[in-house]
Parts: structure tokens; C-alpha cells; sequence
């Protein structure tokens, strides 16, 4: 067996630890004698199982006492509705800020349920960077201001917090959360899919103050309900209970490297080691500013498109997969979550490096 350095933005690359544990445990977990995905979601092991993920997730996050954090069907693609079906009150305005792909669905999905005020577009620059904040145009009484701190597909990521005043803060963390310690108690509500730094697809993580947790919409089917979802633990009906189970062992592998603190470090050094390797040569660049260049995405595209196949025929034969850059973008685009080892960065610059000699 030979496992690959993958690339890709999500479902992306799991610890291998993880799932060697997961294999280990597959047809007997702990001697009951089944796998967890043939467990009831209401027994007695399954519930230690999601119980204990929760509060891994608190524990590691530092999630304060007054956030529910629930485990959902319908990838973030359902919070974009979730979000203004629970969170308006009796408000009809929201701020949303438009940084790229996946802030843009956010705010198509939110016109539907109220009035969406776009206090920020990157449009512009193409997404390649982010206007200051004197041009924004926030408005101080919105139900809440949502911002995507990580655009998966640009590669523009805010690499500090914004102040947005005492207005509520919603992040869309999927492909940033558990990268680097947060400040949870800054934000209203933070959701994540988990398919990039969490877990498998099929699971997304919201993070909720209690306070911002409002009458919903009247139409607001049951299952989309945050209240009735944490008045169940999350388990309003069957919840991808597998899924539940392997973000718990995630949670436990971030916590025996290290936690947080660790992992940023990590980050910071993977992702640097690939820019500096771009910047420094003269086939591969990335367009994005800077100051706001994403930690965990790193699109980059070579001076000639023509050689784009030849590049990741060479990669992929050296077991670097998935390489191939959003179809909006084109190039390349390493996603290096925390899972991808510091080896993974290392063999793709070493690739790149070689593959530009090659060209000259
Ligand atoms: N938001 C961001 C930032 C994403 O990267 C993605 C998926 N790539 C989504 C939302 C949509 O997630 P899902 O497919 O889980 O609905």
C-alpha cells in the first residue's frame, strides 16, 4: 500500500493515525462486538462516543459555556439557510461581506429569508485582495454580519478578525477552523463542514451563543430549527453517527500533537515554505495580496497554461494527488489542512523546484 500527499480542498486528507484507529476499531469498537456505524444513535456507547467528541471540541476550541456546538446534516451548504431561518429576531437586515465562491452562495442562499445588505466586495480585485475597512458599508443595526474567513477556492483568507462592533458575528471556518487557536467568544455563531480540518464529509459543526439562538421563521422545517436541535443534543433525527465519530478522533489527534498552539505553528511554516517557493520563482505565481494570502489554500497557476497537464501528470506520479485548481481559477491549488504532513509541503516544493529547472 502506498498512501499519497492529497491535495485536495475537501473531502481532503484525514491523519493517517486516525485512520489506522478507525480500522482497528471498524468490526469490533471496544469489544461490543459491532461497528459504530451499526450502533443505535441512542445507546448507551454511541452517546459516550458524541458526548465525548462535543466536549473535545469545547476543550480544544475553548468554547465557552454559553455556545451550544451541534453536529448536523447538510454540510455548511445548509447553514447558509440555517442562519437567517433561526438568527433574524425580529430583524430583516443582515451584513454579509463578499470575499469569493463560497461568500457569494452564502448570500444567495440568505436573500431568500431577508434583506442582505453586501457591506463588502472583493469583486473588484477579482478576490485577489480585500478593500479597507473605511469603504465598508456595515450597518450597525443588522441581525447579524457574516464573513467567510477562508475562501477555499481564491486562497484570500482574513488572517486577523475585523471589528465589527456590537453587531453579531457569523463565520463560515469550514476550511479554516482548528488551524490555529480562535477567540470563539467574539463570534455569534461559527459553522464548519467538516470534510477539511474536522472529519469525513457528511457532518458540519456549528458553534452557537445561546443568546443569538432566536424564534425561527415560521416555514423553518423541524430539523433546520437550532432551538429543537439543541433541545435534542443534536439528534433530532439520525445523525451521520460515523462521521460524529471519526471528528472525535480527529479532536483526539489534535490533541496529542500538540492542540491548537501547535498546529498554527505548522500551518504557518507549511504555508510560508510554499509561498516563498512561488514568489521566489519565475514559472509559478499566486495573484493574491499578500497580506491576505490563505493559510490553507494555496491556488497558483504557471506562466504557461500549456504545461498545466504535464505538471500534474509528473506530480501525480510522485504520489502528489489532486493538485488541479478550481475550474473558476485554473492553475493549481495546494490545500494543505492540518493533516498534510510538513513532508507533503516539502516533496511538493521540492517537485516544483525540479519541474521549473526542467522547463528553463
Ligand atoms: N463554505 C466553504 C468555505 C467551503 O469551502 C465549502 C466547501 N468547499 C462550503 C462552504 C460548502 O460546504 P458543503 O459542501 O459542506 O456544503
Amino acid at each position: 500500500m502506498k498512501r499519497v500527499y492529497n491535495f485536495s480542498p475537501g473531502p481532503a486528507i484525514l491523519p493517517e493515525s486516525v485512520l489506522q484507529q478507525a480500522q482497528k476499531e471498524l468490526l469490533d469498537f471496544q469489544g461490543t462486538g459491532m461497528s459504530v456505524m451499526e450502533m443505535s444513535h441512542r445507546s448507551e456507547c454511541y452517546i459516550a462516543i458524541a458526548e465525548k467528541a462535543r466536549d473535545n471540541l469545547r476543550k480544544v476550541l475553548s468554547v465557552p459555556d454559553n455556545y451550544h456546538i451541534l453536529f448536523l446534516h447538510g454540510g455548511a451548504t445548509a447553514q447558509f439557510s440555517m442562519i437567517p431561518l433561526n438568527c433574524l429576531g425580529t430583524k430583516t437586515t443582515t451584513d454579509y461581506l463578499h470575499t469569493g465562491m463560497w461568500s457569494g452562495k452564502a448570500i444567495e442562499e440568505a436573500r431568500r429569508y431577508c434583506n442582505v445588505n453586501v457591506a463588502m466586495s472583493c469583486e473588484d480585485s477579482q478576490f485577489m485582495t480585500i478593500p479597507s475597512q473605511s469603504t465598508w458599508s456595515l450597518d450597525p443595526d443588522a441581525a447579524y454580519v457574516h464573513y467567510t474567513p477562508n475562501e477555499t477556492i481564491g486562497g484570500l483568507e482574513f488572517l486577523t478578525m475585523p471589528d465589527f462592533g456590537d453587531v453579531p458575528v457569523v463565520a463560515d471556518m469550514s476550511s479554516t477552523i482548528l488551524s490555529r487557536p480562535i477567540d470563539v467568544s467574539r463570534f455569534a455563531l461559527i459553522y464548519a463542514g467538516a470534510q477539511k480540518n474536522l472529519g469525513p464529509s457528511g457532518i458540519t459543526i456549528v458553534i452557537i451563543r445561546d443568546d443569538f439562538v432566536k424564534e425561527p421563521l415560521p416555514a423553518t422545517p423541524g430539523l433546520f430549527r437550532y432551538r429543537d436541535q439543541i433541545a435534542q443534543d443534536s439528534m433530532y433525527n439520525t445523525p451521520p453517527t460515523f462521521a460524529w465519530y471519526l471528528v472525535g478522533l480527529v479532536l483526539e489527534w489534535i490533541e496529542t500533537t500538540g492542540g491548537l498552539t501547535a498546529m498554527e505553528a505548522k500551518n504557518k511554516r507549511k504555508a510560508a515554505k510554499l509561498y516563498k517557493a512561488i514568489d521566489e520563482s519565475h514559472l509559478y505565481r499566486n495573484r493574491v495580496d499578500p497580506h491576505y494570502r490563505s493559510w490553507m489554500n494555496i491556488p497558483f497557476q504557471l506562466a504557461d497554461p500549456k504545461l498545466d497537464a504535464l505538471f500534474l501528470k509528473q506530480a501525480e506520479a510522485l504520489g502528489l494527488s489532486n493538485l488541479k485548481g478550481h475550474r473558476s481559477v485554473g492553475g493549481m491549488r495546494a490545500s494543505i489542512y492540518n493533516a498534510m504532513p510538513e513532508e507533503g509541503v516539502d516533496a511538493l516544493v521540492t517537485f516544483m523546484k525540479s519541474f521549473e529547472k526542467e522547463q528553463a
